[in-house]
């Protein structure tokens, strides 16, 4: 009893923050950083946080907290969604920040990284509520965001529908027509083809690029993802398109197996049907969250939330691969244990990087005025990822370390030369 609250309370004191500082030491240390950069990039640029009154469906007010945090500029404006969860708080938003940073380097992408959030439960509030809430966080954050210079896009319990009404609010706060300054926008207000299953289609690029490297058939090999929202149903989709047979899938209401393998395009149709959730899905049988992580297959896809993978379940895990769909899946405790267990891990800084390099076409495509097929946008977007993909695994093998911290190391690079080109310290 005694030894579960004190875990429970680790938990509640654990931080995200001091998870990406841990390591980006590692991979400083490994790389030979000096000392004045890792400091600055130990620091957020920019933190904004910010009271939200909100008039609510019964006539009540209640007041939100809005944050957003620029953690660098170093490689170009700051970029990075903005997530509408309970959870959200300074140090999340942080951590969330600092990954975008290392995610753009890694994709290549000429943009620093920045986070933003609003601690709310959307599934329990209005259309309305959700639509006042949007337009005020906008309002108070117009002079954080900007075209070229920090661009926010949808995250978690966020869509195309809030960057509608983002756009809309900072458009008259401004006004004039800013398309580019907010990416996962609705096709017809000049969003990309191809941006909604971009992060899904990069984790499938992802584990392809990976399985070829470990020497696994994707023909034959099986799979388990956990989270159906816009990355892993994606993720599931294109992974079965690819013959891949997903044997467990899951979301926040529950999770189901079928070892004959999950028929994703009925599971898709289902939610549909079922008002966005899995629960009562007849393709498999219920299993619990921890079953379906330490599943019998080859390659686990955690694409829900992060903190998943333990100390306490690493151990348990079966899987050869894992590629990090979510953002912070695996503790940063749990990467000892992976690594002793020779599973390869491609991390989430590199893995669920498509959502935000589709999202860099987006913007370019807005600042160009024209605009490309999804032929075209797909095509970028494989060979941009594949890129990434290599550059990872060369340092993970030049480091002699792993996937994780080799994308580290390659992000690293590019931050080291940006923050000594441009001096100012
Ligand atoms: N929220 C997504 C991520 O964590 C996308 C960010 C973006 O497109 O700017 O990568």
């Amino acid at each position: 009893m005694a030894t579960t609250a004190k875990k429970a309370e680790e938990v509640a004191h654990a931080s995200m923050f001091d998870a990406v500082l841990a390591r980006l030491d590692k991979a400083a240390e490994l790389f030979g950083l000096a000392p004045e950069v890792a400091e600055i990039l130990r620091h957020p640029k920019r933190e904004v946080k910010v009271s939200l009154p909100i008039k609510m469906d019964d006539g009540s007010v209640k007041v939100f907290e809005g944050y957003r945090t620029v953690h660098s500029t170093h490689l170009g404006p700051s970029k990075g969604g903005i997530r509408y969860a309970m959870d959200v708080n300074d140090d999340e938003v942080r951590a969330l920040a600092a990954w975008m940073t290392v995610k753009c380097a890694i994709a290549n992408l000429p943009y620093g990284g920045g986070k933003g959030g609003i601690k709310c439960d959307p599934r329990k509030m209005s259309v309305g509520e959700l639509e006042r809430l949007t337009r005020a966080y906008t309002r108070a954050m117009s002079d954080v965001f900007g075209v070229n210079k920090d661009i926010p896009a949808p995250d978690m319990g966020t869509g195309k529908r809030e960057m509608a009404w983002l756009l809309d609010e900072y458009n008259r706060v401004q006004g004039e027509d800013s398309p580019g300054v907010t990416t996962g926008k609705p096709i017809t207000l000049g969003g990309s083809k191809g941006r909604e299953a971009a992060t899904g289609r990069g984790v499938m690029v992802a584990s392809l690029a990976a399985m070829k490297k470990i020497g696994l058939n994707h023909k034959t090999a099986t799979a388990a993802v956990q989270g159906f929202g816009n990355v892993g149903s994606h993720a599931a989709r294109l992974l079965a398109s690819k013959n891949i047979t997903i044997k467990a899938i899951s979301d926040h209401t529950a999770a189901y197996y079928n070892e004959k393998g999950i028929d994703i395009e009925a599971a898709l149709k289902f939610v549909a049907s079922n008002g966005n959730v899995l629960k009562g899905f007849t393709g498999g049988q219920e299993i619990s969250n921890n079953e379906l992580l330490t599943a019998n297959v080859d390659l686990l896809v955690p694409a829900a939330i992060q903190g998943v993978i333990t100390s306490a379940n690493a151990g348990d895990i079966k899987a050869k691969l894992i590629v990090e769909g979510a953002n912070g899946p695996t503790e940063a405790d749990a990467d000892q244990i992976l690594n002793d267990k020779g599973i390869v891990v491609v991390p989430d800084v590199l893995a669920n990087g498509g959502g935000v390099t589709v999202s860099y076409f987006e913007w370019v495509q807005n600042r160009m005025g024209h605009y490309w097929t999804e032929d075209e946008v797909n095509a970028k977007h494989d060979a941009s990822m594949a890129q990434a993909f290599e550059n990872c695994w060369f340092n993970s093998q030049q480091y002699k370390t792993s996937m994780r911290i080799g994308a580290y190391i390659t992000a690293l690079k590019k931050l080291d030369k940006a923050i000594r080109y441009k001096g100012n310290y």
